[in-house]
């Protein structure tokens, strides 16, 4: 695993076009273990002692105090969509349009259709199918009744969206992705997939590049320590330490994003129950180790 310098050497490199997305993945991934955490390394627990504090930042105790991250970094693959959905925006933003015979090709090739069943006489849809009585079904919108439903064909189907896509029966998700997922989709949504993955097919490079850049962004801020808390054991086990952010009087200590202001800047009689709290919270927090349930 690359240490917090060469990974911040990287990212430059790549960002200035120094080196390849290709070099420079295989560069990250190279001793790179699945599961293996950055905490592991001699690095982290090197750079970790320069930046935890001599005291809790939530209560000031310096008993048993650890540090902690308060964000996570994402995975490639996350950083990957959610890039994606920005390129795949953008390119239908000014390529709105899309041929009728593509759309159609690409629903054969990938998708199942399952047509809705429908009245011969008016079209409505979901005619009421009778248990008991013949002929088996029957038009609430109409009144007729017949023994067989008919249904549109895919390029009715595609011709009526093409003049109206708020067209009822083109809201339908009748259509299942042949690709193993079996997602149900529509034709607008079929439209976005089709369009999503012609913006991956054209800007391939551009995309992993970016996602891989915010990637490195993101580690190198896990490695930096920069959103970090140091918290003794009490206030570790206490607080959601997820959701904590510096408190806005004293700037000094953190809080619970719910709370005004942190601990220590309460008036005297609620920070003296905050804190009978905290020691409540520990004393469950061993009694629960003790009974072995934690
Ligand atoms: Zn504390
Ligand atoms: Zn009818
Ligand atoms: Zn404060």
């Amino acid at each position: 695993m690359l240490t917090y310098k060469e990974l911040i050497e990287l990212r430059e490199k790549l960002a200035s076009g120094e080196i390849s997305l290709e070099l420079a993945k295989a560069q990250y991934w190279k001793d790179f273990k699945e599961g293996q955490r950055s905490w592991h390394t001699k690095d982290w627990k090197e750079r970790r002692c320069e930046f935890i504090k001599c005291k809790c930042e939530i209560c000031s105790s310096n008993e048993t105090l650890t540090l902690q991250h308060l964000s996570h970094p994402k995975k490639f693959s996350e950083h990957l969509t959610e890039v994606t959905k920005i390129y795949a925006k953008d390119y239908i933003d000014s390529n709105p349009e899309i041929d009728k015979s593509e759309l159609r090709n690409y629903i054969l090739k990938n998708y199942d259709y399952f047509p809705a069943p429908l009245c011969p006489n008016c079209q409505s849809r979901k005619p009421n199918k009778r248990i008991r009585k013949v002929p088996q079904y029957f038009c609430t919108e109409c009144r007729h009744e017949f023994d067989e439903t008919i249904t549109k064909s895919l390029d009715e189907l595609i011709s009526t969206f093409y003049k109206n896509e708020e067209a009822i029966e083109v809201l339908d998700k009748c259509f299942v992705s042949n690709d193993g997922w079996k997602n149900k989709h529509n034709l607008s949504s079929i439209r976005y997939w089709l369009q999503r993955q012609r913006t991956k097919n054209q800007d391939a490079e551009a995309i992993e590049k970016k996602a891989f850049l915010l990637y490195l962004n993101d580690n190198i801020k896990y490695l930096s320590f920069e959103d970090t808390i140091t918290a003794c054991k009490k206030c570790a086990s206490t607080f959601d330490l997820y959701n904590m952010e510096l408190c806005p009087k004293c700037k000094a200590y953190y809080k619970g994003v719910q709370y005004p202001t942190c601990v220590q800047c309460l008036p005297e009689d609620k920070r003296k129950t905050a804190l009978e709290k905290t020691e409540l919270g520990k004393q469950m927090h061993e009694l629960h180790k003790g009974l072995g349930i934690d």
